[in-house]
């Protein structure tokens, strides 16, 4: 394969795009609006009807187990009173989702290749040429 797993990981967690490396995931100049393909390999980024799911639940899991559970634990375990957990909580719940809008798109996508690496076209170029020899 042209792009390893390991490849995928490194762009995966530097925002970059999975088959290329270039940083094309999210429209120049905005913050929140992703591009349906990449511009430098024409990867298509937003893969049709449900593909954001993926990176909504990355980025609801992400957020609950970082950042609400714990608020909760040190609720519980007394480090906390009820109304501060609560308001961490809170307002982990609303803007840490926020924070982490892009990096929960190139997580997903690096997730989502890292299991289906011969969807990404530099690898099936290679796949088709193993073909014809
Ligand atoms: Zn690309």
């Amino acid at each position: 394969m042209r792009v390893t797993r390991s490849q995928i990981v490194l762009r995966g967690l530097s925002n970059e795009c999975p088959n290329c490396g270039s940083h094309t995931l999210f429209k120049a100049g905005t913050r929140f609006t992703i591009n349906p393909r990449c511009g430098a390999c024409g990867l298509s980024i937003d893969r049709g009807d449900g593909f954001f799911l993926g990176a909504f639940v990355v980025n609801y899991t992400v957020t609950v187990l970082v950042f609400v559970v714990p608020a909760m634990v040190l609720y519980v375990s007394g480090v906390l009173g009820l109304t501060t957990a609560a308001v961490v909580a809170g307002a982990g719940a609303l803007f840490v989702p926020v924070l982490l809008y892009r990096c929960s798109w190139s997580w997903w996508l690096m997730g989502y290749f890292l299991f289906l690496p011969q969807k990404l076209p530099n690898n099936r170029t290679e796949l088709a040429e193993d073909r014809e020899e």
